[in-house]
């Protein structure tokens, strides 16, 4: 670069040299050579070659004072003159041009530098609006799975449905994957590693997977996420997610699935307290039989059943035989142990269609659906002797204990359900009048 200068220089001094030959030459010729002076001088004006310009902006002059010396007439000094002057104010007004040019450029490369950072600012920004746009979309498209989960979830009372819905969900929120939910032991290490420390396990690749045994690349998968289901703080069974693909799951995936897992959880808790409030409602704490609320619901139930089937129903009631003088003698401890005994006979006796309740205090009712009277009190006849005959064994202590029945049947005694108790009630009342220990009806 600096060596191309100096040629430039070196050009400049040499083409200074040949005018100044010319003028030497060419004597009278100054008006036409002189101009050449001037061209080198804006030449090297034009290059902002500044140091020669100086020098020439003073050969220039030099050469001036030199043809104005030799000018021959006063037309041509005065024109020699005019033409130096003319060069200098020339090269004034083009330095003064390009300052101001080189000023407005400045200028303008401020402007532009400018600019350039608020588009690289721009750009920056873009790019964070962009990573937040796309964890915003997704945080939406969460919350509104986790909205629809709950509501499909919650609105079943049925176990089964539950984990189907559950395997829905989360087959529908990872296209390609596929989902179990595997309750019982888990024969599978890693499965029964995160079951038993309640704690999700995420696999990216099982090809590198060593945590749970050594390392092996023989698996029908290669992603996988398992995510145990408790229900009141026991193991219910785990949920399997699993992909074709390494990495198909990431960290963020597996609390996802964790909290469709608490979800269902939360369901299936739910199924379990009612079936339980239901189960105690219904069933009488003692003998475990139905209670007379549950007795009435499905005798009204049988009742209608046997009406349009046209088909006989009946109704057996018992009542054991001085069972108050039995608690006085033995206690009441023997007396419920004495209940307790009773409701498996008549359990024993009865099929499983049939409707065995604990009326009250020691009465018993079955209901007998598609039975005919007769048919009933042979079966009340078989309890009757079956109780005669069993021994209540009370601490070592051998007792014995009778009871009484009324049989009555639909539609032959009665065809409502209160006149059919009524009935059975009476027939019962029969009994005890004459003699207890046995059947009426
Ligand atoms: P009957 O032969 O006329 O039927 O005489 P009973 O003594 O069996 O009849 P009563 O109605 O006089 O007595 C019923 C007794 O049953 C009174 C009550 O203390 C007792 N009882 C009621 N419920 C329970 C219970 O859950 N456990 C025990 N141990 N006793 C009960
Ligand atoms: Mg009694
Ligand atoms: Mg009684």
């Amino acid at each position: 670069m600096l060596a191309r200068r100096n040629l430039t220089l070196l050009g400049s001094i040499v083409a200074y040299g040949a005018v100044s030959a010319a003028l030497f030459l060419f004597p009278g010729r100054e008006l036409a050579v002189f101009p050449f002076y001037i061209a080198i001088f804006l030449w090297n004006d034009l290059r902002r070659e500044e140091e020669a310009q100086v020098i020439f902006a003073f050969l220039v002059l030099a050469a001036a004072a030199v043809v104005l010396a030799r000018a021959s007439g006063d037309t041509a000094r005065v024109a020699i003159a005019c033409e130096a002057v003319g060069a200098l104010l020339l090269c004034f007004a083009m330095t003064g041009h390009r300052n101001r040019f080189a000023h407005t450029r400045g200028n303008w490369l401020n402007k532009i530098d400018r600019l350039d950072a608020q588009i690289r600012d721009g750009d920056r920004e873009l790019r964070f609006y962009n990573t937040y746009e796309s964890s915003a979309v997704g945080q939406i498209r969460l919350r509104r799975d986790m909205v629809q989960a709950a509501k499909s979830l919650g609105t079943t009372m049925n176990a089964e449905e539950v984990q189907k819905r559950l395997l829905r969900i989360v087959e529908g929120r990872y296209a390609g994957a596929k989902a179990q939910i595997l309750p019982g032991t888990p024969k599978d290490p890693m499965v029964d590693w995160s079951v038993r420390t309640h704690s999700p396990v995420l696999i990216k690749d099982m090809n590198l997977e060593d945590r749970f045994g050594p390392r092996s690349r023989d698996h029908a998968f290669r992603s996988a996420l398992v995510v145990p289901i408790q229900v009141r703080h026991q193991a219910y069974g785990f949920l399997k997610l699993y992909g074709a693909q390494p990495n198909q799951f990431g960290s963020d995936d597996m609390r996802t699935v964790d909290l469709f897992a608490t979800l269902a959880s939360l369901t299936l808790e739910n199924i379990q307290l009612y079936s339980e409030a239901h189960n105690l409602a219904a069933h009488d704490s003692l003998t475990q039989l139905v209670t007379q609320r549950v007795f009435r619901t499905r005798l009204k139930d049988e009742i209608l059943r046997a009406g349009r089937s046209q088909t006989p129903l009946a109704l057996i009631m018992s009542d054991i035989d001085h069972f108050k003088h039995y608690n006085d003698t033995y206690g009441h401890q023997a007396g419920d142990e004495l209940l307790r005994t009773v409701a498996r006979v008549l359990t024993k006796h009865t099929r499983p269609v049939d409707v065995v309740a604990r009326y009250g205090g020691e009465e018993f009712t079955i209901i007998l659906p598609n039975t005919l009277q007769e048919t009933a009190a042979d079966l009340a006849e078989r309890i009757r002797a079956a109780v005669a005959a069993e021994p209540f064994v009370f601490q070592g202590q051998r007792t014995s204990v009778t009871m009484s029945f009324g049989v009555a049947a639909f539609p032959k005694d009665a065809t409502s359900q209160t006149q059919l108790i009524r009935t059975a009630d009476e027939r019962l009342y029969a009994s005890k009048r004459n003699g207890r220990n046995q059947v009426t009806g």
